[in-house]
């Protein structure tokens, strides 16, 4: 839900007051919220105009400011800027990872479990599709919280031979710009900040809101006892970083992955099948009886919808199960 930052509001509608001097204006919003922090705020300033987003619980404020004269309002939906493609790298045979400058006046910050939409206009239409950000690389050393330059978004996207879109976004150059939307999703980072065990069932790209939450769970939550990833492609070829989740593994003794094959190719030792209730039964398991456990599931529709199926049927509570969707 969004609402619109009025001058003075006597509700808990945060308010905001401005001073100026020749060289400089000062915004104050007064949130009356203890835990304000980076991933909360959001300002873009495009010409004379600035524009802020405040998320304060499950609301977004808005904040227009014309830097001449009136404020302006707009209600419109999903703010989108221009940010400029500035390397194109290989992960696999189809998927890439496109990094994105913001523009200088943007301070943009992710959260951990929300995607954004990228928009683009397509043989004359304007078409819009979301994707997760991920960092340059998985951190390897969870003694410090990994901060990247939040100045440049980065995304890992799998190339469609018949893909609309991506098919598009292949063909940018860099130095090209691509209009990307503030984030939106539904998870909570407190979701996982009691958990004591976390499985991450990712499916191909579904492994894309993984790598951020991965690094968020072994940085900072320390109830967390197990991090456990089961990662699901077609072939070995598909699997993505999967040198670098390896190197997790062996540096990183709360983590684990397996990776299973739907359509192996070479002598492959490992997994081999589709999602099932034996695979998970086999594969999510509460460390102690009654630990809490938290359970991630992103990958194609059916592979999410026969997931949480499976997992209910397994007796994992609704609150236990959470699947990234759009
Ligand atoms: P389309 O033109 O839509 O088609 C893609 C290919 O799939 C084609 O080969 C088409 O034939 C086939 N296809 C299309 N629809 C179906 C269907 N229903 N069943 C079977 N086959 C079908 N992708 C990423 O690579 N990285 C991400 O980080 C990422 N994050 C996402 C986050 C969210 C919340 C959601 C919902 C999706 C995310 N995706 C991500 C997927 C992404 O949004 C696009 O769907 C994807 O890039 C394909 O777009 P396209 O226009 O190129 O393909
Ligand atoms: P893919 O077709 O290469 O399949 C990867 C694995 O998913 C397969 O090996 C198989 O184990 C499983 N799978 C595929 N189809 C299945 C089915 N019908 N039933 C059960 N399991 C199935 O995957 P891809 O091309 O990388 O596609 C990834 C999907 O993840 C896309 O649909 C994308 O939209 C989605 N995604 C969603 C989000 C999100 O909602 N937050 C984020 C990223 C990706």
């Amino acid at each position: 839900e969004k609402k619109v930052l009025g001058a003075s509001s006597k509700d808990l509608t945060p308010s905001y007051d401005w001073f100026q001097t020749d060289s400089l204006i000062t915004i104050v919003i007064y949130t009356k919220q203890k835990d304000m922090n980076a991933e909360l705020v959001i300002l873009d300033c495009e010409d004379k105009r600035l524009r802020g987003e405040i998320i304060v619980d499950d609301y977004s404020y808005l904040l227009e400011v014309d830097l001449d004269h009136a404020i302006q309002k707009d209600m419109a939906g999903l703010f989108y800027r221009k940010c400029k493609l500035v390397s194109k790298t290989e992960v696999t045979h189809d998927t890439k990872l496109f990094c994105l400058l913001l523009p200088e006046s943007t301070h943009l910050h992710i959260p951990t479990g929300q995607h954004v939409y990228l928009k683009q206009i397509i043989a004359g239409t304007e078409v819009v599709k979301p994707y997760t950000p991920v960092l340059p690389f998985l951190p390897l050393d969870f003694q410090e919280p990994y901060c990247h330059d939040s100045a440049y978004i980065y995304l890992m996207i799998k190339i469609y031979s018949c893909g609309l879109f991506t098919q598009a976004l292949d063909h940018l150059q860099i130095g090209d710009y691509i209009s990307v939307s503030s984030p939106e999703g539904s998870f909570k980072k407190s979701q996982v900040q009691t958990s004591e065990d976390l499985f991450l069932l990712a499916a191909g790209t579904g492994f894309t809101p993984m790598v951020k939450l991965l690094n968020f769970a072994l940085t900072e939550v320390s109830c967390l006892r197990t991090v456990k990833l089961i990662f699901f492609n077609r072939t070995e070829d598909d699997i993505l970083w999967r040198n670098q989740l390896e190197q997790l593994a062996l540096k990183d003794e709360r983590f684990e992955v397996q990776f299973i094959l739907s359509q192996p190719i070479r002598d492959w030792m490992g997994k081999q099948g589709m999602i099932s209730s034996s695979l998970l039964s086999e594969f999510v398991k509460r460390s102690r009886k009654d630990s809490k456990v938290l359970i991630c599931i992103c990958g194609p529709t059916p592979f999410t919808e026969q997931g949480i199926q499976y997992l209910k049927d397994l007796g994992y509570s609704q609150e236990e199960v959470h699947p990234f969707t759009a």
